[in-house]
């Protein structure tokens, strides 16, 4: 048994090796394969990101931490020209309290929530009124005057039937980015969400909601669950206390370092993800797996010997989670520079192992020559859609954006929460990941676009 198991190792080497050598780049992938996998750098550089430096939340001190730890690495790595474009963040601050106790006829009973990002406090005995479960922001605005004074819930649950686990994210977002201010606008005295996650568990997930106006906050799917349960026995009311406050906005910053091209200094690639995450766990997987992917993608290609023909940038983004300014700053430098930005890579959606590379549909058909060589890095096919939040201004100057889509059936488990730490990633996914966006961006570089 052990024999046989050996024979068709070999022979799976033999016909892997085989396969490789009908590839044109198969001297790129196999020497990127040995420095990335026996290293598992993208790994070390995710633990130093969220044990030393922790979570960073924009404005936060965990998040100037980010920056410095940024532009050290890149240094470290051997980067050139390792530099920040200035930014403004906003600067929330959670606060120590976050409670929901509900009332019904057989009593009062707490309920686990956390604040969203963005939500004004509650005064200190907080705001207490009658609860109202709604599944959609329509079903809200046609509660006209009866939502006066209330509270408002949004109990739509994510979708089971999409094959995709991200799909379900898109689906029930809306009641977190513009749910609470829909109930303010009909006079909802405070909104709370069910978190947006398919996890049967106790944990909520928080996120940014957009202008508010009044205290909202997310329940973990069991307390959502416990609140509908007490709802269908009758009147349930609430009283949810929060701590959390925006101060004034402070400056901050995105990072930058690349590698210079030796044949079109002036045509770049980026590569990128944000390096701010929520206060909740450490962002290992949002965005510490982007952040990590990229530094690790630039650093594996310059230490298996290359140097590529246009510039290879990587960008850490600051406050994708909350509004984007890091983005647009980078933009503005991207539109001011005088270079041409070609194309864009953005990593967003978890450390999981690589599945796809989603880009313009338009292009779809005649990048399907690079799948084979990225079938090396378990990258399966090039699928339509965008690049993500922080490289989506680039295509206004031109870039070609793609985003790298990792396996997703457990991205939304963690997302947001307590639970989004180191140990939830697989240091050979992760690796796969940084080794996908290194070939990926290698073949742009070669070949242009
Ligand atoms: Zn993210």
């Amino acid at each position: 048994m052990l024999a046989m198991r050996i024979v068709s190792g070999l022979l799976a080497l033999a016909l892997t090796s085989a396969s490789f050598g009908a590839d044109r780049y198969s001297d790129f992938t196999d020497r990127v394969r040995v420095t990335g996998l026996s290293r598992l750098g993208a790994f070390s550089l995710l633990k130093e990101l969220t044990t030393d430096v922790g979570p960073r939340l924009s404005g936060s001190d965990g998040a100037e931490k980010a920056v410095a730890w940024g532009q050290a690495t890149m240094t470290r790595l051997g980067f050139q020209n390792v530099r920040l474009v200035p930014c403004m963040v906003p600067h929330w601050v959670r606060g120590n309290t976050e409670t929901l106790i509900a009332t019904d006829k057989y009593g009062s009973f707490p309920l686990t929530v956390c604040a969203l990002g963005t939500s004004p406090g509650t005064p200190a005995e907080g705001v207490t009124g009658e609860v109202i479960e709604v599944q959609t922001l329509k079903e809200v605005a046609a509660l006209g005057e009866r939502a006066k004074g209330k509270i408002i819930f949004y109990n739509r649950p994510f979708e089971k039937t999409t094959v995709s686990g991200f799909a379900p994210y898109g689906m029930a977002g809306d009641q977190r980015f513009a749910g609470p201010a829909a109930a303010a606008k009909v006079g909802a005295i405070a909104a709370i969400t069910r978190s947006l996650t398919a996890a049967e568990d106790d944990v909520p997930h928080t996120g940014t909601t957009r202008d508010p106006g009044i205290p909202c906050a997310a329940l973990s799917v069991v307390a959502a669950n416990k609140l509908s349960a007490a709802l269908k026995n009758g009147s349930v009311s609430v009283n949810l206390k929060l701590s959390c406050q925006t101060l004034p906005d402070v400056p901050s910053a995105s990072v930058v370092g690349e590698i210079v091209g030796s044949e079109f200094p002036n045509e770049v690639i980026v590569m990128g993800g944000h390096l701010d995450s929520w206060d909740k766990g450490t962002g290992a997987h949002d965005d510490g797996a982007g952040v990590v992917h990229a530094l690790e993608a630039l650093s594996v290609l310059k230490d298996s010997g290359f140097r590529p023909k246009r510039t290879i940038r990587v960008v850490l983004f600051m406050n994708e989670e909350i509004s984007g300014t890091g983005a647009d700053a980078y933009f503005e430098y991207a539109k001011n520079s005088g270079e041409k930005c070609v194309a864009a890579i953005e990593s967003d959606s978890g450390g999981f192992a690589p599945r796809a590379f989603s880009t313009d549909y338009k292009r779809l058909k005649r990048l399907d020559r690079w799948v084979p060589t990225l079938s090396t890095f378990e990258i399966e096919r090039l699928k339509p859609g965008g690049g993500g939040a922080d490289v989506g201004p680039l295509a206004k100057i031109g870039a070609v954006l793609f985003g790298l889509e990792p396996e997703s059936q457990r991205y939304f488990d963690y997302h947001h929460s307590d639970k989004d730490t180191l140990d939830k990633v697989h240091p050979r996914e992760l690796e796969l990941g940084a080794l996908a966006m290194a070939t990926l961006a290698w073949l742009i570089s070669e070949e242009g676009l």
